[in-house]
């Protein structure tokens, strides 16, 4: 059995999701995952749009129910992809007191003020214009590092995937070395986790989020917690990348990731 815990994943209760819980547990038992959390997002500054609170209540719900079944095969656990907290903290406070979750990641898809990077394409732009982007997408972050509730905070750098996955912009990370230093630092000092997000590596893109070197430069600073998550929208990318994440964090000197229960952090350990 392989040791792989996979804490970022999406049901049909995510707008962008296909598969059913209970399709999705039913897969991860078959590919011999031994962990699961199930993360469906809840954007906070499109709350009432997409209707996140009924799905957030269908998700959880479905989730609890399958544990019953899968329980001896699979440790599943309920979690939320809680986006853009920052927009309305009060929201974000009340959608995390109605359920209890096993587990919370923090994301930031859309920066306040600019369109989504989803959404616009940066090719052909000045680099000006993208090194401003990623300035206000780190200042996001960097907020929501210090003030929001969450357990572990999820793909760091995500407008990479665009702007340079889908885009094709070579951007130099190093320009944002301070500014992510203290991301780094304020995870550490709150005691809440990094996750490495390999989604890159079943579709298409074949990049880490964030890069090797963010991991390498958590560990020199002291950070320890670290959550792996194939962030699959789709049953057959779940636990996809999670043993190539393993030895990545493995070259960075951790020698344990984190699965979480009850928003307690479990360290198990890389082999
Ligand atoms: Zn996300
Ligand atoms: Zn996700």
């Amino acid at each position: 059995m392989l040791n792989i815990f996979d804490s970022h994943s999406h049901s049909d209760n995510s707008p962008d999701g296909h598969h059913s819980v209970t399709y999705l547990c039913e897969q991860a038992v078959e590919k011999g995952l031994m962990g699961l959390c199930i993360t469906d997002h809840c954007d906070i500054d499109i709350y009432k749009r997409d209707n996140f609170e009924l799905r957030m209540i269908n998700s959880n719900f479905e989730v609890r129910k399958a544990q019953l079944f899968f329980g001896d095969r699979l440790m599943l656990t309920a979690g939320i992809e809680l986006g853009q907290p920052l927009f309305d903290p009060a929201l974000a406070e009340r959608a995390l007191g109605l359920l209890n979750y096993d587990f919370v990641l923090g994301s930031v898809h859309v920066t306040r003020g600019w369109p989504d990077y989803y959404e616009v394409s940066y090719k052909g732009r000045p680099i000006e214009e993208v090194n401003a982007a990623m300035d206000a997408y780190f200042g996001e972050v960097l907020e929501t590092a210090k003030k929001a509730d969450f357990d572990s905070l999820a793909h760091l750098t995500y407008p990479i995937r665009y702007i340079s996955g889908r885009d094709g912009i070579e951007v130099d990370l190093r320009r944002w070395d301070d500014l992510i230093d203290e991301i780094l630092r304020t995870l550490i000092a709150r005691g809440k986790g990094l996750e490495l997000n390999v989604a890159g590596l079943h579709n298409g893109w074949g990049q880490l989020c964030p890069p090797k070197e963010i991991f390498a430069r958590y560990r020199e600073l002291g950070g320890e917690i670290v959550t792996l998550g194939s962030d699959s929208h789709l049953a057959q990318d779940l636990g996809v990348g999670i043993a190539e994440g393993m030895e990545v964090l493995q070259s960075c000197g951790f020698q344990y990731f984190a699965f979480y229960k009850k928003r307690q952090a479990r360290m198990l350990g890389i082999r």
